[in-house]
């Protein structure tokens, strides 16, 4: 016997939309989930991301909109009715059960027969390594330990779908690191559908097949990782996945999407990314691709630098107090002038003025 998600082709969120009030904390959520995808909901805090994922556990009714399991609606039935397999950042396991008896909890109240409960208990506990202390109390063991029991438990269901809400966040950076391993690995072992709240977009990009980026509860844009990382479709998804330095320019010429500006005094050259924008343009780049060059078209002064162990990173401010966030490989001091440059692909041009 070997424990593996139920057999379903997809997941469908249709026009989902979850109101408080005259507050619309998710609104028109459409999105196809395939059997076996890992998708990360990813935005910052308040964006929507907990109230779309307890209205796919069935905590919260919808107040618009549909949730369909292949061609069975289930968003008017009850949580322990859809069979989805939950894991929280509080892990929520039974303080005075044994870990065996934490992981077999939910097959109990299914009421299965006893020979079956201890069968894939010892499985899951095997699956999540944690077959010699089986007979322990969660007080007994460690808060990494505690996660890959309250991951046990959510999985040993056979579940379609594993929700998992910033499950990793009362974890020191070293066991985060593990963990987002061993969620992956048991993912890819059991084949069920995963969606991972978070608003770390490393976690997102390393584990999931699709990340979709949620901001004032509408989907900004569903992507790969690569896609999300190398082409943000707007300009605050770029300052989301990493784009630190967001700057107000005027475009000057264009051809063929690439782009000349002017920042300041100086004159960039970049990529359009949003098609249809006017003079006033917003550049995107990461700090760690603007980097000091002898030739490099913006002037500016060092204010602060801090040693990255490979390089240094550092923020320098220009005479029209222009703030750039750029990485050096040299050690850099403040007060010095540099000149900094970008790559034209790697600088993102979007319509629209920055804040
Ligand atoms: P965080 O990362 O801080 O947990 P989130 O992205 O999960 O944030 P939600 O908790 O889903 O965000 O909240 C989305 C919006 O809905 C927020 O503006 C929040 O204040 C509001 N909200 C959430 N729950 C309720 C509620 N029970 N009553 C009223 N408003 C709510």
């Amino acid at each position: 016997m070997t424990i593996s998600a139920k057999n379903f082709r997809e997941l469908r969120l249709d026009h989902m939309r979850r109101d408080f009030g005259g507050m619309n904390a998710l609104r028109d959520i459409t999105l196809t989930i395939k059997r076996g995808e890992f998708i990360a909901l990813l935005g910052p805090s308040g964006c929507g991301k907990s109230t779309a994922l307890n209205c796919l556990a069935g905590l919260l009714p919808l107040s618009g909109g549909s949730i369909w399991l292949d061609d069975t609606r289930i968003d008017h039935l009850k949580p322990e009715e859809r069979g989805f397999g939950m894991v929280f950042q509080n892990y929520a396991l039974f303080p005075h059960m044994s870990l065996r008896k934490n992981i077999g909890f939910g097959l109990k109240m299914q009421k299965r027969p006893q020979a079956e409960i201890d069968a894939k208990v010892e499985e899951a506990l095997a699956l999540v390594r944690l077959s010699k202390q089986a007979d322990k109390l969660p007080g007994q063991i460690s808060g990494g330990q505690q996660q890959r029991v309250a991951i046990a438990r959510a999985i040993v269901v056979e579940p379609p779908l594993v929700l998992m809400d910033e499950p990793l966040s009362n974890l020191d950076a070293k066991l985060r690191l593990e963990m987002r391993a061993e969620i992956r690995r048991i993912h890819n072992m059991i084949g069920c559908s995963t969606i991972y709240v978070t608003h770390d977009q490393d976690e997102a990009l390393s584990l999931a097949d699709r990340i979709v980026v949620l901001r004032d509860g509408q989907m900004r844009q569903v992507g790969t990782p690569q896609e999300l990382y190398a082409r943000p479709a707007h300009a605050d998804v770029a300052e989301f996945m990493g784009y630190r330095n967001i700057l107000k320019a005027e475009a000057e010429t264009e051809q063929n999407g690439r782009l000349t500006m002017r920042l300041g005094g100086a004159k960039l050259e970049g990529f359009a990314v949003e098609p249809g924008h006017g003079r006033e343009v917003i550049a995107a780049l990461r700090p760690e691709d603007l980097t000091p060059a002898n030739d490099g078209p913006i002037a500016a002064a060092v204010v602060s630098a801090e040693y990255r162990g490979r390089d240094f990173y550092g923020l320098a401010r220009t005479q029209e107090g222009l703030d750039l966030w750029f990485r050096s490989e040299l050690s850099v001091q403040p007060g010095e002038q540099l000149r900094l440059g970008a790559p034209a692909e790697r600088v993102l041009v979007y319509a629209g003025a920055a804040a």
